[in-house]
């Protein structure tokens, strides 16, 4: 089944001289959840905008349900959207909202009255049919915009930083809701978010942009624990990135320590040593030395309640972060004590600078 299946094929988009996207190629399977995280000006906006068929692509092709559909307007591509920007309309009032892509389509009056129906139950504003908008919350506004989308049973649903303007319990009830959705009706979603927690935890796959390219794309776990770049790594989460160079089968770090890395990991001659402060295993300093561990000084602690972070420096300069369980018996280590961290062979990567 190819229906909901999108592609993009070597797309690109320039504005005069400045190339905002360049030659993206991408696959997603029906039903998969797909997301594009990246920093601002990236050129997630415009990649879904040439998805929508807003933006014509000055090279390359647009491929939904195996379909070339390059050169047809948004109107023929069936897709449903939600836009952060993409208002619900204000002298409509929920039902005629949520209606609308089904009467401009000319649908059967009963037949739009169930959908409109099922939809609104599905985001969980039967009852507010008669609403305008001035008359609902930021996140019921929201919910709108998504039974809009979802309306016409769409086998694609593009999404644009839709739960941007959210706060944060919000967001976090709307991810589940869309997700759920998501599920139910088994729809490919193209998510947009800058937002790397909420592309982590809704995910079936991410594609990381930087400046107009794919860096790197896979399932949330391997982009977070593999990252192939200083920049995925530190986007994605916190990421310690100290300087190191290859040494043989190793890697020397700050102080000449000496690292063992995972396979594969020593992606670079001379660069950046990576390792997520949960990694790092925090310990006394009269504990025993061994493999890949570096003496430190605790320069700082913020207490998080489950974590404890410590900010290690480290020889050189470096300073270390180190995220610790507040578990059962957990001991804590006070600033200026002296420490030992250590950490993994297959938890660290030499990446390129
Ligand atoms: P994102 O959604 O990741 O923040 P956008 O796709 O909106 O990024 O924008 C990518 C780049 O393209 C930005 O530098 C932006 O200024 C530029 N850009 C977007 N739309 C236009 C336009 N219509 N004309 C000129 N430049 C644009
Ligand atoms: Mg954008």
């Amino acid at each position: 089944m190819t229906e909901g299946s999108v592609a993009l094929e070597g797309v690109t988009k320039r504005y005069g001289t400045e190339t905002v996207v360049a030659g993206v190629s991408l696959a997603i399977a029906p039903g998969e959840f797909f997301t594009l995280l990246g920093p601002s000006g990236s050129g997630k906006t415009t990649t879904l905008s040439m998805l929508a068929g807003f933006v014509m692509a000055d090279e390359g092709r647009v491929m939904l349900g195996g379909q070339d559909m390059t050169h047809v307007p948004p109107r023929g591509r069936g897709l449903g959207m939600v836009f952060q920007n993409y208002a619900i309309f204000p002298h409509l009032n929920v039902a005629e909202n949520v209606a609308f892509p089904l009467t401009v389509k000319r649908a059967p009056k009963a037949e739009i009255a169930a959908r409109v129906a099922e939809a609104l139950e599905m985001v969980k504003l039967t009852g507010f049919e008669t609403r305008y908008a001035r008359q609902l919350s930021g996140g019921q506004q929201q919910r709108v915009a998504l039974a809009r989308a979802i309306v016409a049973h769409p086998r694609i649903v593009l999404m644009d930083e839709p739960l941007g303007a959210l706060d944060k319990n919000l967001r976090y009830h709307m991810q589940v809701e869309i997700k759920e959705i998501s599920r139910r009706l088994g729809m490919t979603v193209i998510y947009v978010t800058h937002d790397q927690e909420e592309a982590l935890t809704m995910s079936d796959r991410i594609a990381i942009m930087e400046r107009g390219r794919i860096a790197q794309m896979g399932p949330p776990r391997e982009v977070y624990e593999n990252p192939d770049s200083s920049f995925v790594a530190a986007f994605l989460g916190e990421a310690n990135l100290l300087p190191a160079r290859r040494d043989g089968q190793a890697v020397a770090g700050p102080g000449g320590a000496r690292f063992q890395a995972g396979a594969g990991a020593l992606a670079s001659a001379e660069g950046l040593l990576f390792i997520r402060p949960e990694k790092v295993t925090i310990s006394a300093a009269a504990a025993g030395e061994g493999a890949n561990t570096l003496p430190g000084q605790v320069r700082h602690t913020s207490f998080l309640g489950n974590v404890v972070r410590y900010a290690v420096e480290v020889p050189e300069g470096a300073v270390v972060l180190c995220d610790a369980a507040n578990g059962a018996g957990a001991v804590l280590h006070a600033p200026g004590d002296p420490v030992r961290l250590n950490w993994r062979a297959e938890d660290c990567r030499l990446l390129a600078a």
